[in-house]
């Protein structure tokens, strides 16, 4: 933690969002897609749908035709039209500050829920994405094999106060050094200094 404070002392929210719901819609976006890719998509979005009530007259077909360039478009076209006509019709157009009404909504699953929690509202959180899980097993900080257990475990080692900067800490050094492609095994910093002795890459098992 201490590493990653000085790497990354002020880590920012990566994706672009100018409030609750659109942080929510940048994140269902970004499902299976990177973070630069739906960035350049919502302006162009948000300009028209900025609100829940903007994103369901928008429709479906509209909304597709605006994020069709991101992965499983046709899918998350829908979640949108569908959470925002939810939003309107039984949250007062209002993103619902819990876990549980947030995964009622569609397309929204625990992770995304956790990232609008712990950015949007400061609730405490540890989101586990694929990345997120990848340099948990490189570092050793969980045996799990799937992004629950691995949450589970970083929620046990790490005080509750610190999850949230921790969480955008550990993305940021993931893009940078700890990458999918691969681990070296020996030259990033915190590994040189955690694992001197290591010499070969570490496996990783895909959650
Ligand atoms: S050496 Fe680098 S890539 Fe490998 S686990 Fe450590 S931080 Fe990740």
């Amino acid at each position: 933690m201490q590493r990653l404070d000085e790497y990354y002392p002020d880590p920012p929210i990566p994706l672009v969002h100018q409030d609750e719901f659109t942080l929510l819609v940048a994140v269902l976006l970004s499902a299976q897609c990177t973070d630069k890719k739906v960035n350049e998509i919502t302006p162009a979005l948000f300009q028209v749908a900025g609100t829940p009530d903007q994103m369901r007259k928008l429709g479906e077909p509209a909304i597709l035709d605006i994020i069709r360039p991101l992965g499983l478009s046709k899918q998350k076209a829908k979640s949108l039209a569908g959470l925002s006509e939810i939003l309107v019709t039984q949250h007062d157009s209002q993103v619902p500050q819990s876990f549980e009404e947030l995964e009622k909504l569609p397309g929204v699953g625990h992770k995304t829920a956790s990232v609008v929690m712990s950015q949007a509202f400061g609730v405490p959180a540890f989101p586990v994405d694929t990345h997120i899980h990848r340099l948990a097993q490189r570092w050793g900080l969980t045996t799990g094999k799937s992004v629950v257990q691995t949450e589970r475990d970083l929620k046990k080692l790490f005080p509750e106060a610190t999850w949230n900067r921790l969480h955008l800490q550990i993305i940021f050094y993931g893009r940078e050094h700890c990458t999918a492609r691969g681990c070296n095994g020996t030259q990033c910093g915190l590994c040189k200094e955690l694992f001197p002795k290591r010499r070969k890459p570490v496996v990783w098992l895909k959650p």
